[in-house]
């Protein structure tokens, strides 16, 4: 074969390859099509006996020179990427995306904003104990100007046989101490049969990181009137994370504050790894505030004010941190809760840094 002859075969395979190149994108173009009208009568873009249907379709068609199961596997390829094309589309219309909304949410907490540029500290016990132990934290917090009180009633443990929590009774001791000092309470529920419940008690509902796949939570809290802090599960995904919370505002409910609270990773230095990267691409990919649990990713005392400094430094809205009259006798989390004397130099440090204002 003469050079000249290879150069004219060359040439139409590129022809071919701008065929081809037109089809897939005309074939894309259509797969958007048929994706809008489905979304919007509600039905699921995948359709496996759709899929099963073309590629016997193709099966029947090839005449060669490939073998059908090539050609079957390059067609599912662009099935694939035709599926992809259809699910970029609707990212773009997460009800949470800042695409859909592009200006901030504000989380109202009775006066306490969360996520109007302004840095907010959220403290209080791991668990609840007594009504003398969450009325010493509450105190000292007041004392320095804060008045998000955080403890838990139903606690999730690894472990059967460790401290459950006070349950119901738990609430109650949060919301009497918050009366009397007039602050605002936040607490984990674990269970939708008691989101009802919790409603006369708390004035966020905090969805913890064992539950924030737990799709039937999701949607309970995501149908009452009542603030929601949503954690990052353990080893969600920041996407995951980000369709936890599309749940919520899917039911209705507009004002959830994401929390990064690190991921379970192969370094054991600390707890967990805390996914610091996370707080510029929550607040980039969503128009919800972002807090930063600094006590459960590190799982370490000294850990806690220097992980505080690098949130609010990128962009946090809040942090939280767990304080306990009496670490070293705490039914749950007595490693990393700080003593209130430890919590005034952590404050005194933050204010220092000038990240923190209060
Ligand atoms: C908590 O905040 O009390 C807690 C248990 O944290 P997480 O769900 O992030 O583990
Ligand atoms: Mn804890």
């Amino acid at each position: 074969m003469s050079n000249e002859q290879l150069d004219a075969l060359r040439e139409q395979l590129d022809d071919v390859n701008v065929k081809l190149l037109e089809m897939i994108n005309e074939r894309g173009r259509l797969v958007r099509e048929i994706g809008d009208v489905k979304s919007k009568s509600g039905q699921k873009r995948f359709d496996p006996v759709r899929e099963r249907h073309m590629l016997d379709h193709i099966a029947e068609h090839n005449e060669g020179p490939f073998y059908t199961s090539t050609v079957q596997h390059i067609f599912k390829q662009i099935f694939q990427a035709g599926l992809e094309l259809q699910e970029d589309d609707n990212r773009k219309e997460l009800l949470v995306s800042r695409k859909k909304k592009p200006e901030d949410t504000i989380v109202d907490l009775k006066g306490e904003k969360i996520g109007d540029g302004s840095q907010r500290l959220v403290a209080g016990p791991c668990s609840v104990e007594s009504y003398e132990q969450v009325y010493e934290v509450a105190k000292f917090m007041k004392s320095q100007g804060i008045r998000l009180l955080r403890g838990g009633a139903f606690k999730p443990r690894t472990s059967p046989y460790d401290f459950q929590g006070l349950g119901k009774e738990g609430l109650e001791i949060l919301r009497r101490v918050a009366d009397e000092l007039d602050m605002v309470v936040i607490s984990e529920i674990v269970s939708p049969q008691d989101v009802e419940m919790s409603l006369d008690y708390l004035d966020v509902i905090q969805v913890g990181a064992r539950n924030s796949q737990n799709f039937e939570l999701l949607k309970e809290v995501g149908g009452v009137d009542k603030p929601v802090l949503m954690k990052r599960g353990m080893s969600s995904t920041i996407d995951e994370l980000i369709k936890g919370a599309e749940y919520i505002l899917a039911k209705g409910n507009e004002n959830i504050i994401l929390c990064e609270r690190g991921i379970r990773t192969y370094e054991k230095a600390t707890r967990n790894t805390l996914d610091i990267s996370a707080v510029p691409i929550l607040k980039k990919e969503t128009h919800l505030p972002v807090m930063v649990d600094v006590t459960h990713s590190t799982g370490r005392r000294d850990l806690l004010e220097p992980t505080a400094r690098a949130a609010f430094a990128i962009g946090a809205d809040a942090v939280m941190a767990e304080v306990h009259p009496d670490p070293a006798v705490a039914l749950s989390d007595s490693a990393q809760q700080m003593d209130l004397a430890q919590f005034e130099s952590f404050l005194d440090s933050l204010r220092a840094s000038g990240l923190y204002k209060l």
